[in-house]
């Protein structure tokens, strides 16, 4: 039994993947060590701070790095830090910055809803979000046309959340920030590629410790030493509301380098093979269909899309996704395509006997509807 239903909650099997609702990820036995010692000592925090920076770069090969509680804190955090450029007088007034040039361009179609808006977190810092050109279609000329004195800073956000036809790449966007000596900051919080971005010659990139990492809940923004030395500064100001603790900074660089060894293959075959079973039952189950998919924003994930069977005359996917989530143990998948009537599954989170459950659950379900 875990200890959320040894308080009364009830269990949940995780079929959605690292998301916020559910907790994010699981943490392993040794980053759950270093998180407990961390927490049993004590340490001159702007010290741990800088050493976790030091730390983290040798993994993303920026010139350094700032951890923070989350990725979302890590884009506050960042905008607040370039907004002030580590002057004191306005650490201190933020996130208020009238009068200050506080505008941060990023493309329409990049400006999402992760959970909270992306828009949320740059107003956080302080900053003006500047969206240029259309949901569904950007130009270089936009956002050369959204770029004024007040601009502080270009974003480009990697998410599957966003759109992804019709937007500007990220070295052209790139070349237009530099081109106007503008820093060019890359969300990657999901992603599973820590060096990328930094390689590509981004000069701030965000990432979330939770994700693809599976630390304790935590962030860190990674870049060029300047930037991330005004970043540090706001620990003293809007900083203070988004603390990370010793444990969680403990636990993350155990992550990192645990990341650093893992058998990404294995991982990933692991899964492919999970993904399989469940389409093979899944397209066993009448008026259920299965296929096996990447995800959109082309990480080396695979998930597997249930549809209903054109024949079908019985319930829609609504119903089906509604039904799971009301037994016991519930029963969360992807439901961002569920207006198509796809639901899909992740199986990356799931333990011991959850995909079996995961069938047989269906097999009640279309079962009741006839
Ligand atoms: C998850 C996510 C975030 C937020 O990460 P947290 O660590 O939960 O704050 C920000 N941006 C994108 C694109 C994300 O997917």
């Amino acid at each position: 039994m875990s200890v959320y239903e040894e308080i009364g909650l009830r269990r949940v099997i995780n079929a959605s993947g690292r998301v916020t609702v559910l907790g994010v990820s699981t943490i392993s036995e040794r980053v759950a060590a270093a998180a407990a010692s961390g927490a049993q000592s004590y340490v001159v925090i702007d010290e741990l701070i800088d050493k976790a920076g030091e730390i983290i770069s040798t993994y993303t090969g920026a010139e350094d790095s700032c951890v923070t509680s989350c990725a979302s804190a890590a884009i506050a955090l960042t905008i607040a830090g370039l907004i002030s450029k580590g002057k004191k007088s306005i650490v201190d007034r933020l996130p208020d910055s009238e009068g200050l040039a506080n505008e941060i361009v990023l493309q329409k179609g990049h400006s999402i809803d992760y959970g909270a808006p992306m828009t949320t977190m740059i107003r956080l810092g302080g900053g003006i979000p500047i969206e240029a050109g259309m949901a569904n279609e950007v130009s270089a000329e936009d956002i050369e046309e959204a770029i004024t004195d007040k601009t502080v800073a270009l974003l480009y956000v990697k998410s599957h959340h966003c759109v992804q036809k019709g937007m500007v790449d990220i070295a052209t966007m790139m070349k237009i920030a530099k081109q106007h000596h503008l820093p060019f900051m890359i969300d990657a919080a999901a992603e599973e590629d820590f060096r990328k971005y930094i390689g590509m010659g981004a000069d701030l990139v965000f990432y979330s410790g939770a994700k693809a990492l599976e630390a304790t809940t935590s962030g860190f923004v990674t870049g060029k030493k300047k930037y991330i030395s005004y970043v540090k500064k706001q620990y003293k100001g809007i900083g203070r509301a988004m603390k990370i603790g010793k444990e969680g900074i403990m636990g993350l660089l155990t992550a990192l380098e645990q990341y650093e060894h893992k058998d990404q293959k294995k991982e990933v075959a692991e899964n492919l093979s999970k993904v399989q079973y469940l389409c093979e039952e899944i397209n066993r189950i009448p008026g259920l269909k299965a296929e096996q998919i990447q995800d959109e924003a082309g990480r080396a994930i695979y998930r597997a899309r249930m549809t209903l069977d054109p024949d079908y005359q019985g319930g829609n996917m609504q119903e089906i996704q509604s039904a799971l989530r009301r037994g016991t143990p519930m029963i969360y998948c992807r439901a961002e395509f569920l207006n198509l009537g796809k639901l899909d599954f992740d199986p990356r989170p799931l333990g011991n006997g959850d995909k079996e459950l995961i069938v047989e659950r269906l097999k009640e379900i279309m079962e009741a509807q006839k």
